[in-house]
């Protein structure tokens, strides 16, 4: 049996009010099993399936997977700098607390298309459902998974509500698996042997899925090395001190 979606009053009223229903897909297990339950109650003209691209950090055949697995067009979006020269730039890696990242490369350029997109098609109410769970972490648990997004509405010259929308947000991993084999799908291969898919070399990874990371991407791998000691930060600690990423999997790369 499917785990049935978070469902406020609110989202149903919208359905029916032709709200905009924008599902950032990042290709991984939580998107795909939420876009799967949202096709079931938001009708298709009203869906639209967004995803930040962010280059060569990701892994290869992930939109692949995503057109696969989706009745709609997949919309890609790229913000105008890349990863590891954000990095570079910078001089650090992002880090959980301050997840550049995410911010710069995934929900910037995505809020941007959804501006556009609401603007081009003359709507007023755009819903951003993303496929966080409150089982990732203890900050994710206190989310609240309906939310008006005040930052990216306005109600001037410009009427735009946009609300944030997490349909899965009480559901645990096994769960999203079920779901998607639920609707005939597969997940990413990559999950044969990783926890979570992100980038291939994510700032919150595990060992396990860095290290698979590392080889199924060596030259990648390298990059991230390489950069590591070019700028004298690392991406983790170990207590209180730095710890390069290869000593941190312990898969040494010569430098
Ligand atoms: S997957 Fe990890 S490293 Fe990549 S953008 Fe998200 S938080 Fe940053």
């Amino acid at each position: 049996m499917t785990k049935e979606i978070y469902l406020p009053d609110e989202i149903k009223r919208f359905i029916n009010e032709g709200a905009i229903f924008y599902i950032s897909h990042s290709g991984g297990k939580d998107s795909q099993a939420m876009y799967a339950l949202v096709k079931e109650i938001v009708p298709p003209n009203q869906i639209v399936v967004v995803h930040a691209d962010l280059g060569e950090v990701e892994w290869e055949g992930v939109q692949d997977h995503i057109q696969t697995n989706i009745d709609h067009d997949l919309n890609v979006v790229r913000a105008n700098k890349t990863f590891l020269g954000m990095v570079e730039q910078r001089g650090m890696w992002p880090s959980a607390a301050y997840r550049q990242c995410t911010s710069d490369l995934k929900r910037g350029p995505i809020f941007k298309f959804i501006r556009n997109d609401l603007k081009e098609r003359g709507a007023t109410i755009a819903i951003n459902c993303m496929g966080l769970r409150a089982q990732e972490s203890t900050s994710r648990a206190k989310k609240d998974p309906f939310t008006y997004n005040k930052m990216q509405s306005c109600n001037n010259r410009v009427i735009r509500h946009v609300y944030d929308w997490l349909p899965i947000f009480y559901f645990v991993t096994d769960e999203v698996f079920q779901t998607i084999a639920n609707a005939g799908q597969e997940p990413f291969w990559a999950y044969e042997r990783n926890e979570r898919l992100s980038c291939v070399f994510c700032i919150m990874g595990c060992v396990n899925d860095l290290r698979h990371g590392a080889e199924q991407r060596p030259k990648l791998f390298r990059k991230y090395v390489e950069l590591e000691k070019k700028i004298g930060h690392t991406m983790f600690m170990k207590g209180k001190d730095p710890i390069s990423l290869d000593d941190h999997i312990g898969i040494k790369v010569l430098v």
